[in-house]
Parts: structure tokens; sequence; C-alpha cells
């Protein structure tokens, strides 16, 4: 799965540092996300007080961390990074929350994998400002009260649905984040062509746009293999051509999906008969993990239209069908 071309799951931190928008001028897309945010900010700013706390969900790649980052530079506070499944026991949650300075922002990757002891922590550092601490063990253990500076937090996790309520509801600003259209792709590519020095063709940024998924992290990913191939065969700019060529020798096809998508959709479609057919069974036939295949397959064969989660299970829609180049079995009402 490492070597998944297309995995937006994020692996290598450096290189997605180097093309982040640093403000939310820079940042591409998301509108509406955008133009609330700018909105809260602008008021928390006015009445010097800590922004309410942000929940970002959607898929990943889409610029969780890079609008966290951004919130907390457009306030001018601080910022601090962990992940749910990294605080392990409630005392390190406590000491990231003890050290954090008034205004800043503290963001959860992950937040729906967080340990439910540390949830539980984290519910009155959110709502009143507070932490209780047990101290001691036995008969002589007694509950302490501190209080916290202001602060942000920030979540970030793949679906909503993920979260526990009462964590869930303690979020005042939750944002969806939405796949990105081929136009706004083409945007981030040529923002991140310019970061990486490269001379790229409108077309050829179209193309690169086109099979990314919806997600810029890919986008990236999908421009530096680009720029690979047209270092090899010497070509000054990248066009469709040198695009085209280089992404169907990666097996990333018109529509952007890999070999994984590939497999995942010929399985329904070959074993299954085009489903209804149940995620573990696809998740144990493919040997991926459920969450990969859901938090990450998934969302966009859904958003392409490609395949329908139904209550019996995963189906292939006759897009899907056409995609394969196949028909569907006759004996099958559509
Ligand atoms: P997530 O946290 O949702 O997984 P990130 O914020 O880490 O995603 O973004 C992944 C990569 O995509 C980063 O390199 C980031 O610079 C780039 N990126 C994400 N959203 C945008 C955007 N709207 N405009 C330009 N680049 C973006």
């Amino acid at each position: 799965d490492d070597e998944r071309l297309i995995n937006a799951e994020r692996k290598v931190e450096d290189i997605d540092a180097a093309l982040r928008p640093k403000t939310l001028d820079e940042f591409v897309g998301q509108e509406a996300a955008r133009s609330n945010l700018r909105v809260f900010i602008e008021a928390a700013k006015k009445r010097s007080e800590a922004l309410d706390h942000v929940l970002f969900f959607g898929p990943p790649g889409l610029g969780k961390t890079t609008l966290a980052q951004i919130i907390a530079r457009e306030l001018g506070v601080g910022f601090r990074a962990t992940s749910g499944p990294v605080i392990a026991k409630s005392g390190d949650l406590a000491a990231l929350l003890t050290n954090l300075e008034e205004g800043d922002v503290l963001f959860i990757d992950e937040i729906h994998r967080l340990n439910p002891v540390v949830e539980e922590v984290l519910y009155p550092a959110m709502e009143d400002r507070a932490l209780d601490l047990i101290i001691g063990e036995g008969p002589s253990a007694r509950s302490v009260r501190i209080d916290l500076p202001p602060f942000t937090l920030i979540g970030a996790t793949t679906r909503q649905g993920l979260l526990t309520t009462p964590l869930r509801d303690r979020f005042g600003i939750p944002v969806r984040l939405n796949f990105y259209s081929t136009a706004e792709l083409e945007q981030v590519v040529h923002r991140a062509a310019t970061l990486l020095d490269l001379s790229i063709a409108p077309d050829g940024a179209t193309e690169v746009a086109r099979r990314a998924r919806g997600t810029p992290r890919i986008a990236g990913r999908l421009l530096r293999r680009v720029r690979d191939f047209a270092g090899v065969e010497g070509a000054a700019t990248v066009d469709a051509k040198i695009a085209d060529a280089s992404l169907t020798r990666l097996e990333v096809d018109s529509i952007g999906l890999d070999a994984m998508d590939r497999r995942y959709l010929h399985m329904i479609a070959d074993i299954y008969k085009g489903g209804p057919v149940g995620v573990e069974t696809l998740a144990a036939g493919l040997s991926e993990p459920r969450d990969t295949i859901e938090e990450v397959i998934e969302p966009y064969l859904i958003q392409l239209g490609l395949i329908a989660r139904t209550a019996r299970g995963r189906a292939l829609n006759d897009r899907g069908w056409q995609h394969l180049g196949l028909t569907p079995p006759a004996s099958k009402p559509s």
C-alpha cells in the first residue's frame, strides 16, 4: 500500500509541506469553507477571543492540515500539531494542553482515533477550559482542577460520523471539505509547478488535474512523477502528451483510477456479478483494511458514480460497468 501512487494518505511530510499554501487567499477552492472561516477569524480577532473549536472532515489530502495551519497564521497565534493515535495516555494530552499559550491552535489529526479515556479529558478542556486531573492512587487519590488558557482545538477526521456524539457536539465550527473540480486542481498544479520550478503547458496541467482524484495531495504527487519522466526525456515543458504518457506508464487511467481501484471494481464485477457485496468481503478479497476501502478507495468511486453503497453492500453502477468496458449481466435489473 505504501507504493500506491495515488494514495492520498500522508507519507512524505516534507514534500507536502513545501507545497502548502500559507494564507486563505492562496488556498485554492473550498469557497464556502473559506469565506465562512474568514468571517469567524475576523470576528474572533475583533473580540480578542480564541476562535471557537473547528472540526474539518473529508477524505485525506483535501487540505485539512493546511487549513489548520492557515487559521493559526491568520489569527497570529501559535500552532501545535498531534494526532489521535499518538496520544496514548491522558497525561500526554494534559501535557500538551498545559503547555498551550493564550489563543494557540492545537491541531489533532485523526481525532476519531483518540482513545476513549483521553477523549474524556478533552471534554472539560474544550467546554470549560479546565483539566480535571486525578493525583495519587487508591484512598489518597484526589481530583484537582487546572485552568487552561483560552485556545482553539482544530480536529480533523475523514468522516464526521466516525466521531462520538459528545465530541462532535463540542465543535462550534464544523467544516466539510469536498473533492476539488478539475479547474481547481489545474490551479493547484500550476502553483505547485511554479514552486517546483517546472514549466508546464495548460494542457499538461489539465491532464494531471483530470487524473488527480479530486485531491490536491495527489495532484502534487502526480506532478512530481511527471516531472521525473519529463526530465529523463529532456522535455523543457510538460505538455498533455508527456503527462499522459507518464501517467499511463504509472497505470493511472484517464479518470485517475489506479491498479487498486480497478482491482476493487473488477472484484465486484467479475466475482460478485456487480454486487451487492459486503465491504468486509471486499476487504478480505483485496487484502486491504476495511478503513482503507471505506475512507480512501470508495469515496472517489462514489463521487464518480461508479459504485453505490447500498444497505446490502457495494454495487457497481452502469457507469462502473462502462468504465471497465463490460456489459452488466443480462438478468440483472438495472
Ligand atoms: P489533509 O490534512 O486533508 O490530508 P493536507 O492539508 O496535508 O491534507 O494537504 C495535502 C497537500 O495538498 C499539501 O501539500 C497541500 O499543500 C496541498 N493542498 C491541499 N489543499 C490545497 C489547496 N486548496 N490549494 C493548494 N494546495 C493544497
